[in-house]
């Protein structure tokens, strides 16, 4: 029996992403706030003490796991702090001018208006990791304590299922799991709320909704999976300010996608493609097809006599309002990513991650307030969320993704009538349902493939080191970092599956779906069969492996803290 720390605190926050930044500085300012309406018997509630507030983070700093676009949309940061720009917040530029763009192989076609959820001009352009940086510096210097490299590891629930805290990964243990001379448990950081804003597919939200049943009645989740590339290209191939989307190439007709470049400042771009983890072809390489997306002639054409600097690829929740689970329980809320708050129309959630973690500051105010956690003063987060900005920009796009399960064609026109009804499902009905990417994922034997099936989806794909790469090299560019000596983080719960089911039905597509070349099926050379292997070290912590696998035996679990990714500036 391992002897932990106990560390009590009043609220603990899981993740230090915009959602819970947001939070945790609201939830200081509105305890000043709170105090003031008390002292001047504007409030009838009781004065609420300074709170003992915690940030926890799997990452070596704050942002170094933080990879988005990004186009910020400001009105949570307006109303988190109006005058963020002068507090020195880190936008890199404005943006001047939107494109949108539909792709065929050789040619684009630029749509001689944007659609209003594509525009963007006035909002910025920035690094949501350097932002979350000056955030996390926000909320130290307003006394929030802030911890990174450690993983929230397990949820702490009391006899009623009650949950009570959050128990933070054990450090030094070898990959046989044994304790090696720098063991040092983890810590129970235990608390009268907790919060998860760990971001898309968060490995504690996934066992609490498991166990407490938070999505029961609700649809599905639906995920994509966004990859990313950071490039410095020669003065004049893009303007700074400029923000271009696509649509069309190289995504098949069926398969959910579009890129996405943006010109920064110094002559940096962010580009990036999204390919819905919903695809039918279990051949679909996520990696590949944003590859792809850069030999487009337009697309090289921006990235000429450039230079590739920085990698990473995420899992984005698309589902939105429908597949959102019960936002809370007794003493745990959800907010951000990790509650599907993300607008799927826009592909942006910086600001609904934001909002709803300033919701949810203003909740615990109230439970201060009433000294009750319970679920019966936190459900208030909820009708909060309802009666915000949020519900009505979620409400209106609640059928677009899953509309995008019925294949683009379809899915335009019904945009186009969903934007005209205010989100009624082709103009009429009230909702389309969603099904889970790993469910529609077809088998082979559907498709004509013989031989090397992966050549036949790609087969004028090469990585050239130049315009395009392979995923090893993409994953140094990642500044990936995990210390070996440590039980894999990534539990294939049957890998018997892997090698005969799964190699048979769908040909082993976590190898595929993976953005960093973590499984690779390997020749036993004593059975001469193949068999899964591995490479948790190179793992982006993406999850799309606990999304995607067809038979949903990938068990995405936190390393121990500090490894991973390194997005600074990403
Ligand atoms: C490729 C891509 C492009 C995007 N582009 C845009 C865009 O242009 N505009 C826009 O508005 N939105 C965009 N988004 C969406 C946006 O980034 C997210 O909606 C937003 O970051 C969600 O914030 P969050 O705080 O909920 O989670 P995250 O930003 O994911 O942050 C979660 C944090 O929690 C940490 N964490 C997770 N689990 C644990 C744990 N168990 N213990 C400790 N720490 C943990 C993570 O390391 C991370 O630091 C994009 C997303 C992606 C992936």
């Amino acid at each position: 029996m391992i002897e932990r720390e106990q560390l009590e605190m009043d609220v603990v926050f899981v993740g230090a992403g915009p959602a819970n930044l947001a939070a945790a500085l609201h939830l200081k300012n509105q305890i000043k706030e709170h105090n003031t309406l008390v002292e001047r018997g504007l409030h009838h509630g009781r004065k609420v003490e300074d709170l003992e507030i915690g940030i926890i983070e799997k990452g070596s700093t704050v942002g170094a796991h933080i990879l988005s676009g990004a186009v910020i949309d400001p009105i949570a940061l307006r109303e988190l702090m109006p005058d963020f720009l002068e507090q020195g917040c880190p936008v890199d530029s404005v943006v001047t001018e939107d494109a949108f763009w539909y792709l065929t192989e050789k040619r684009k076609i630029q749509s001689p208006i944007t659609p209003p959820p594509l525009k963007n001009k006035g909002k910025y352009i920035a690094s949501l990791s350097r932002i979350c940086e000056w955030l996390a510096e926000k909320c130290e210097e307003a006394g929030v304590n802030i911890f990174p490299e450690f993983p929230g590891a397990e949820m702490l629930y009391d006899e009623n299922e009650r949950v009570i805290g959050v128990r933070t990964g054990d450090k030094g243990i070898d990959k046989d799991g044994k304790p090696k001379p720098n063991f040092e448990p983890g810590v129970d950081l235990l608390a009268k709320v907790t919060v998860l804003g760990e971001g898309s597919r968060g490995s504690l939200t996934k066992q609490l909704m498991q166990r407490l049943d938070l999505h029961e009645d609700k649809e599905p989740q639906v995920f994509s999976l966004g990859v990313k590339e950071l490039w410095e290209v020669p003065a004049g191939n893009i303007e700074e300010g400029r923000v271009i989307h696509t649509l069309g190439f190289p995504s098949d007709a069926k398969t959910y996608g579009g890129g996405w470049i943006y010109g920064m400042k110094n002559n940096i771009v962010s580009i990036g493609y999204v390919t819905g983890l919903d695809y039918l072809d279990p051949m679909i390489d996520p990696h590949a097809e944003f590859q792809k997306f850069k030999t487009h002639p337009d697309v090289a054409k921006i990235l000429a006599g450039g230079k590739m600097l920085k990698y990473g690829a995420k899992a984005i929740n698309a589902g939105g309002y429908y597949t959102m689970p019960q936002l809370c329980a007794d003493g745990v809320l959800l907010v951000g990513d990790s509650a599907s708050f993300l607008n799927g129309q826009r592909i942006k959630g910086i600001h609904t991650a934001m909002k709803s973690g300033m919701l949810a500051a203003e909740t615990i105010i109230n439970a201060f307030d009433h000294n009750d956690f319970t679920s019966k003063t936190l459900r208030h987060y909820e009708e909060k969320v309802n009666s915000s900005w949020i519900y009505d920009e979620l409400f209106a796009v609640r059928n677009f993704h899953a509309s995008f399960q019925r294949g683009r064609w379809s899915a335009l026109v019904n945009s186009s009538l969903q934007f005209l009804t205010g989100g009624l499902a082709w103009g009429f009905m009230p909702r389309e349902h969603h099904i889970a990417g790993h469910e529609r994922m077809e088998k082979l034997d559907k498709y004509n493939y013989n031989g090397d099936a992966l050549r036949q989806r790609y087969p004028d794909l090469k990585f050239d080191k130049d315009l395009t790469f392979d995923k090893v090299t993409n994953v140094f560019h990642a500044g990936v970092s995990h210390n070996e000596d440590q039980p894999s983080h990534l539990h294939i719960l049957d890998t018997e599956i892997c090698a005969t089911r799964c190699a048979e039905e769908y040909g082993n597509p976590c190898q595929r779906f993976c953005p960093a070349a973590v499984y690779e099926m390997e020749e036993n050379s004593k059975t001469g069969r193949r068999e899964i292997k591995v490479n948790f070290s190179n793992c982006v912590h993406c999850k799309t492996c606990d999304i995607a696998d067809p038979y949903q035996i990938i068990n995405w679990v936190t390393p121990e803290g500090g490894g991973g990714p390194n997005y600074k500036g990403m």
